[in-house]
């Protein structure tokens, strides 16, 4: 029997009269998911398994139709990672190479940040409004969270904490991951994220909280202790692709028919793969002819 902790689930909060916002994920189900789909070594699992919990965070902030895409462009062996979500609990998320374990650095932990190398970190939010969100900061550590702390402080100009983790089993199967994000809204006092960095830094850490079962709005209260907290509600997440056959075949008709015709030819079909997912889509010569045929 697996004791890996049950659903992926997400919880909002505002504490200290407004001041602060706290997001907690409990992401296990959600990166074991993206695990098996792209066949995740264990460093590469951290790296992408902390990728996609911050992006479904960030998602959670957003409403209705919004989206927000997150890449990390390293010069390490992962290439990229980019992670896609909306408001409602919907990641996907892969690394352009899955096929990553490196040596444990120097504190025993998996070398996520020698995985990803050194880079920027990109997030594109489509707020629905007429020009695309885009920010861009440089990494400053590859592990991820301080990435994307920087990316809260730098481009949003909102003084953030975050702590993200993947705990790896001995089989390479995720046996727990997580997240905190806490963010001082303005108006507030800016030093109020120094005693919350400090106290991120004595808390147990996320992967271990959500290892013992706790919850994301318990692991808001661990954190938050004394700053009056108000739960807002809870949201379950999932792995989820936007890709289908209809998409692929709008994509192959926009190549062209002599594309499709040599195609036909050296392959005598086609056979797709969606990157965000890994679901192979197979087009038959007889399949693509049709598609000759409306395009
Ligand atoms: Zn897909």
């Amino acid at each position: 029997m697996s004791d890996r902790a049950g659903m992926s689930l997400l919880a909002r909060a505002s504490a200290a009269a407004g001041s602060l916002r706290c997001l907690a994920a409990a992401t296990t189900d959600i990166v074991e998911d993206a695990r098996r789909r792209h066949g995740l070594y264990p460093t590469a699992a951290a790296a992408v398994g902390r990728t996609m919990t911050a992006t479904v965070m960030m998602g959670a902030m957003l409403t209705d139709d919004q989206r927000v895409v997150v890449e990390i462009v390293g010069d390490g062996p992962l290439g990229h990672i980019v992670a896609d979500a909306d408001a409602h609990g919907n990641v996907r998320a892969y690394a352009a190479n899955p096929h990553v374990h490196l040596p444990a650095n120097a504190k025993g932990k998996l070398d996520v940040a020698g995985a990803v190398g050194k880079g920027t970190l990109h997030v594109t939010k489509d707020l629905q409004l007429r020009e695309m969100y885009r920010g861009m900061v440089p990494l400053i550590s590859g592990e991820i969270a301080e990435d994307f702390a920087y990316y809260f402080v730098q481009s949003e100009q909102v003084p953030s904490a975050v702590s993200l983790g993947v705990l790896v089993d001995t089989d390479s199967s995720i046996r727990a991951a997580g997240g905190l994000i806490v963010q001082v809204l303005p108006g507030a006092d800016p030093a109020l994220i120094d005693e919350l960095e400090k106290r991120l830094k004595t808390l147990q850490s996320v992967s271990h909280m959500v290892q013992i079962g706790m919850g994301p709005a318990q692991m808001i209260d661990a954190l938050l202790d004394g700053f009056d907290v108000r739960h807002l509600g809870e949201m379950p997440l999932q792995f989820s692709c936007r890709c289908s056959r209809e998409r692929f075949s709008k994509a192959l008709i926009a190549l062209g028919p002599a594309e499709i015709e040599a195609m036909i030819r050296e392959q005598g079909g086609a056979e797709l793969v969606c990157n965000f997912c890994a679901e192979t889509y197979h087009f038959t010569a007889d399949d693509l002819r049709q598609l000759i045929q409306a395009a």
